[in-house]
């Protein structure tokens, strides 16, 4: 298995998990860019945005509420946080398996780098 976030998802490959249920895993960025740096993912591959479907709105749609309740349990939901998802070289997408960053905690510039 070449993809790295499925090797995470079987356990092969270690990560610090902040959630988990049936369909989703969320665990701490290994280079986090903010006092909160959070990926969230599905456990099925999807290999980047530009692969999604109709079939897969349900699934997005419960990593965004899934991050937003994260932020709320690490106590960003009064002050903010940010959720991004990258696609592509220009983005710097470097993981191939879609990920939902949170990042809170500290003020966030915009725009973004
Ligand atoms: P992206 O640039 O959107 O593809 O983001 C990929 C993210 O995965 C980066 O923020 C990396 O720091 C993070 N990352 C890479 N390897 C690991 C790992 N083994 N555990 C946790 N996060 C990782
Ligand atoms: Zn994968």
């Amino acid at each position: 298995m070449a993809c790295l976030f499925c090797e995470i998802v079987v356990g092969r490959i270690p990560a610090k998990k902040a959630f988990e249920d049936d369909d989703l895993l969320a665990f701490h960025d290994i280079n986090p860019q903010a006092p909160t740096h959070i990926l969230v993912v599905p456990k099925r591959h999807i290999t980047s945005l530009g692969d999604l479907e109709p079939g897969d709105d349900a699934l997005v749609g419960s990593m965004a509420r899934r991050a937003k309740e994260l932020a709320r349990d690490l106590g960003h939901a009064e002050r903010g946080f940010r959720l991004v998802m990258n696609a592509g070289d220009d983005a710097g997408y470097s993981v191939y398996h879609i990920h939902l960053h949170l990042l809170g905690g500290r003020r966030l510039g915009w725009p973004p780098g």
